[in-house]
């Protein structure tokens, strides 16, 4: 409990309130929101909506196209783990 908290909006917050806007989202995938059909056509072709896909069947968390670049770029740097 905090005495005189005020809600304060993160520049984050904002753009995630803006992104929940979008009429389109990705079910799969975390934060995948598209303003028109065609994005979010196009998405379902993208190797982020695929590598989600995968997840879920794992049954893993989806993760954002951020983190999924960062993985991307983890597996460049270490292609080969065994
Ligand atoms: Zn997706």
């Amino acid at each position: 409990m905090k005495e005189g908290a005020e809600p304060v909006m993160s520049v984050m917050e904002i753009a995630k309130s803006k992104e929940t806007d979008k009429k389109f989202k990705c079910t799969s995938c975390k934060d995948a929101a598209f303003d028109t059909n065609a994005e979010f056509r196009t998405h379902f072709k993208t190797d982020w909506h695929n590598f989600n896909l995968k997840r879920k069947i794992d049954k893993k968390e989806s993760v954002t196209e951020d983190e999924f670049l960062d993985q991307l770029l983890d597996e460049e740097i270490a292609p080969k783990k065994r």
